[in-house]
């Protein structure tokens, strides 16, 4: 990475972490992938329970690894029915540990998550004693208004291409068309702008570029 965009993601992601406190979020910046995936784990306790949703960016730093290696997880992907995958899903709002990521962070510290099930969005909300959000630099925008636009334009969006037997206006288009489908994934929309109790959600907001 060029050292200027390098200064540039520590010197903003600094002012973000500041921004996070005011809002008794718990934050911390690390400047790679390599010391974001370190300070994850130094946040979760060995002895405890681990779930996970929308969570692409803690898999990039190794986070997922990790976990799966030391921590009873509850991961849903061993599972081989929609309906034990389904209460998978629901063990995870009960997990110690909930890692997940961000569709979009305002520089003065609110997260903005769409949600097509709604499993990670009532995570972050209510149930596991503490939040793990990994979130790289490029999900930092200036303002609400913009981290909003950028979830219901970027992200949602291309999340979408993920799902090939979908059709929305998106997947066919690139391009968010406000739709009522039934195979639409955003049916919630969550902005996270303060933490009770405090410290519960903590954010590592990495300088690179992750997820969607
Ligand atoms: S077209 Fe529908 S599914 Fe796609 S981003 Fe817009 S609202 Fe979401």
């Amino acid at each position: 990475m060029e050292q200027s965009m390098k200064l540039f993601y520590e010197k903003r992601g600094q002012l973000l972490v500041k921004n996070l406190r005011s809002r008794h979020f718990d934050a911390y910046y690390c400047d790679t992938k390599e010391a974001a995936l370190e300070k994850a784990l130094e946040l979760i306790p060995a002895d405890a329970t681990v779930g996970w949703g929308g969570a692409i960016s803690a898999v990039q730093i190794g986070l997922m690894d990790a976990v799966k290696s030391g921590y009873k997880v509850y991961d849903r992907d061993t599972c081989t029915t929609l309906e034990d995958r389904v209460k998978m899903m629901k063990k995870c709002l009960t997990a110690d540990v909930f890692l997940t990521g961000a569709n979009a962070i305002s520089l003065d510290g609110q997260m903005v998550n769409i949600d097509g099930n709604g499993n990670r969005v009532a995570a972050i909300v209510y149930g596991p004693d503490s939040v793990i959000v990994v979130a790289g630099m490029n999900k930092v925008m200036d303002t609400l208004e913009d981290a909003i636009r950028r979830a219901r334009t970027i992200a949602a969006p291309m999340n979408k291409q993920r799902f090939p037997d979908n059709e929305t206006p998106c997947h066919v288009t690139g391009t968010c068309a406000d739709c009522k489908s039934a195979d639409c994934i955003c049916n919630q929309i969550l902005i996270t702008r303060h933490c009770r109790p405090a410290g519960r959600i903590r954010f590592i907001i990495v300088g690179e570029e992750l997820g969607l």
